[in-house]
Formats: structure tokens, sequence, C-alpha cells
């Protein structure tokens, strides 16, 4: 018997390989009520759909092309750009990854200097011709430097980081001063350069849905946490659950998030605290602008990370006739529920003062452990998956074997998959 520990994207990939590899006896072992782990959503009694965290699905992604029936998601994109904002007015710029030349056209008048603009499209340029090996390659070398140097080091000015960088890639990376390696902004810049952005119309929780659906019935357990691994030797013979079950196993993978896996290793967790985030949804009968962007407030140190009317981009999340808002907030500064909602409501007052008006709290959703430290050269120290353990037949998949994004939990979960088929077939 293979077991997996963990139905998210690793894991759900992982099983969906064994299956179709024609392997039989395999299960997957999810602690929660659902699949997805870090990818899910709930439907509230009102008809909104909320997201367990602000994320996006990228098309460009080699791995989501392979798995996933992105037709079959009803994919609601977003357009190829952002409003910039700061207290006095707001820009609507393009966004190089489909479009190189826009920055150097008109839509971005004023905004940056022709300078930034060169830097950004020579950039991109470069980056279209850099195969994704090398770019993440990079995130494991001693020369990858953090995001904030390498935006100096490439002559950026304070304006377009503070204006664009910061807000944008702190918001994916869940880091505010933009500490994470170089190699992988890199390779995000590439990805949104040749891919876009999209939301399945029935939240972000459909992705995971639709590769749990195609397992058979029985291999995905539901409301089963792993509680131990029972050894023999240096193997792993048997699993035992929170209810006391005991499942035997040939082969073991932990497509678990890294405490969880140190837990079940007995190890102590590594590393540094994780990049956490809450998501603060709002209702209103109007959403604040009409285009289907990321509104990015200008600077560092801000409450408010970005924010978007997300029914702007899929009508789907709200019930007809309502707007759906979300604020991404990665650092709540310890408020209780009622003044960080005010709070967030404030700021966006700043650039739309009739949200105050509008703004109606509907929930917020806190996400502790969003995404572990990926700091220049973090790779180094972590092998991909499959990641061979101290023991004999278990092995590690997920994010916690390399970057934290969808494409690579679903591709290191292919990859175990390749070697636990492998062991299975003899
Ligand atoms: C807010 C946020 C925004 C993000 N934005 C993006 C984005 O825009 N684009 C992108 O590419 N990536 C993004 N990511 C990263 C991406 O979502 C993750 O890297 C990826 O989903 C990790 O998948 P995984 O399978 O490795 O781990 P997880 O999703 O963490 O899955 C691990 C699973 O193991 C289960 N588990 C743990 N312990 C046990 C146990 N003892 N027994 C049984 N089950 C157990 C958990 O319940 C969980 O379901 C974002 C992440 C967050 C949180």
């Amino acid at each position: 018997m293979i077991v997996i520990v963990g139905a998210g994207l690793a894991g759900l990939v992982c099983a969906k390989c064994l299956v179709g590899a024609g392997v039989r006896d395999v299960v997957l072992l999810e602690a929660e009520a659902e699949p997805g782990g870090r990818v899910r959503s709930r439907i509230t009694p009102e008809g909104f759909v909320l997201d367990r965290g602000f994320q996006v699905l990228l098309d460009s992604y080699p791995a989501v092309r392979r798995h996933l029936d992105i037709a079959a998601l009803r994919p609601r994109y977003f357009e190829s750009g952002a409003i910039l904002h700061d207290r006095e007015r707001a820009w609507t710029v393009a966004d190089p990854r489909r479009h190189p030349g826009d920055l150097l056209s008109t839509a971005t008048g004023g905004m940056f200097g022709v300078a930034d603009k060169a830097r950004l499209v020579a950039l991109v340029g470069e980056l279209l011709l850099t195969p994704d090996e090398r770019l993440l390659g990079r995130c494991a070398s001693d020369a990858d430097v953090s995001t904030a140097q390498f935006l100096w080091s490439r002559g950026f000015s304070r304006d377009i980081t503070e204006r664009f960088f910061r807000p944008f890639f702190g918001g994916v990376f869940l880091d505010d001063p933009l500490g994470t390696s170089a190699g992988l902004f890199r390779y995000y810049l590439k990805k949104f350069a040749t891919g876009r952005a999209l939301l399945p119309a029935g939240g972000i929780g459909d992705i995971p849905r639709q590769l749990a659906a195609s397992l058979p019935p029985g291999t995905l357990r539901t409301n089963c946490r792993v509680e131990r691994l029972s050894r023999v030797g240096n193997r792993v013979d048997t699993v035992v659950t929170a209810r006391g079950e005991e499942i035997s196993c040939d082969a073991l993978l932990l497509a678990t998030e890294a405490p969880a896996t140190a837990r079940l290793l007995e190890r102590p967790p590594a590393g540094e605290p994780p990049h956490g985030t809450t998501v603060v949804y709002f209702a209103s009968d109007h959403a604040l602008y009409a285009r289907a962007m990321l509104a990015l407030p200008r600077g560092r140190g801000r409450l408010v990370r970005h924010f978007v009317p997300l029914t702007n981009v899929a009508p789907e999340y709200a019930p007809p006739g309502v707007h759906l808002l979300c604020a991404t907030v990665l650092d709540r500064r310890g408020l209780p529920d009622d003044a960080l909602s005010a709070a967030v409501v404030n700021e966006i007052s700043e650039f739309y003062p009739a949200a105050a008006g509008l703004m109606r709290p509907l929930s917020i959703i806190d996400v502790p452990y969003g995404q572990h430290q990926q700091r220049a050269g973090f790779a180094r120290n972590l092998p991909p998956a499959p990641a061979r353990t101290t023991l004999e037949n278990v092995w590690l998949a997920g994010d916690q074997t390399g970057a934290c994004s969808i494409q690579s939990a679903m591709a290191g979960g292919e990859r175990a998959a390749h070697l636990l088929a492998g062991l299975a077939a003899g």
C-alpha cells in the first residue's frame, strides 16, 4: 500500500498520477474535511465565494497545463495590469507580461520615468529568453540575492519599487520587505509575463475539487488526521490516525506542510517563522472601480497590501447585484476583527472616499501558515521532491521541498508519483 499524507495540491496530483499509472493500492489521507490544503474556498449561505487567502491560478504554469482542465474550471481572467495608487492620484498601468512594449506607451503616462520603463522592458525580455530551470536554479545558488537588493542592483528607482514592485510582489510573496529570493522574483515575473492570472468561477477551491474528482472512490479519505508513524527498524510500516486506525504501508509520502512534517517525523520545526496573511472581505452594492485588476497602494508598512473587487473578475463570487471586495493584509497588528475592518475601510477610503459608505464587513480569514521563508538561496537546503528522509520508505513532496507555489506543489507531486509507481511496479 502506498500512503500519501496530505491532500493539498501535491498529494492530490501524486494520487492522480499513481492512479493514472495503474497503481491500485494507494490511499490519500487528509486531516481536514475537504481536500486542497492552502487552496480552499467556502460558499456562505448568502452565496459569497470566500477563498482562504487571496490567490490566483497562472495558466502559464506547466504542471497546471498538464493536470488541470482549465476550461472546466470556468476561468475568469484578470486584466493584464494594475491600478497604482498614491494619495494624490491613481494610474492604470499595462502589465508588461503580454505586451512588454506597453510600458513605453502613453498607457503609463507620467507614472514611471523612461529609465525605469526601459529597465523593466529589458528585464522582461531577458527573462523570456531564460529557461525556467535556470531561474529556479538560482534560488539554490550562493549568488542569489533578495528581491529588494536585486531591484536596487538593476537600477530601478525607489519610485517604481514603492508604487509597483513592493505592493505587487509583496502581496505575491506575503513579504512586504521583499526579502524573498530574487531567483523566485524573476521566475514569477516571467510567469506573469507569459501567462494570465485567473480565478475559477466557483472559487479557488475548485482546483483541488477537480483533482479529487479524478480519483476512484475510497482513495481520498478526509477527516483522517495522521497522528503518528509506527516504525520497524528504519522503515515506517504503519500510519496511525487520530481515531486510532492503523493503516499498513509499504511506501509513505508526506505531502504535508513543513511544521506538520516535522511533527510526524518527530524532529524540531526547521527554519524561520512562516509568512502569514489575513484576507478581509466586504460586500458592497457598488464596485469601487470597474477594472478586473488589483489596486496597489503605494509604499511600505501599509495595513492593506492590495485590494480588488473580486466580482469585477468573477461575478459568480457574489449573489446577483452584489459585489465582493477583498483586501489582503500581511500583518493585522493584533487588531480585533471590528477594528481591522474599520482600519481597512479607512485606508481604502484614502483612494476611494465613497468606500466608507459602501463596504459592509463580511468575513475575515486568517492564514497563519501562508508561505515558508524563501530568502536568497533558500532552495540550497531543500532537496526537490521526492525528497528522501532518513527513513528508508518515506519521501517528502509539496512546497516544503521547494518554492511556495501551485506549480512547485503540483510538479513535486508528479515527480513523487513517478518514483512511487516505479517502486510499486517492482
Ligand atoms: C494566501 C496564499 C496565497 C498564495 N498565492 C499563491 C499564488 O497566487 N500562486 C501560487 O502559485 N501559489 C500561491 N500560494 C502558494 C500555494 O498555495 C502553496 O504553495 C501550495 O498550495 C502548497 O500545496 P501543498 O500541497 O504543498 O501543501 P498544502 O496545501 O499545505 O497541503 C498540505 C495538506 O496536508 C494536510 N495535513 C497536514 N498534516 C496532516 C496530517 N497529520 N494528517 C493528514 N493530513 C495532514 C493539510 O491539512 C493540507 O491539506 C499561496 C499560498 C497562500 C496561503
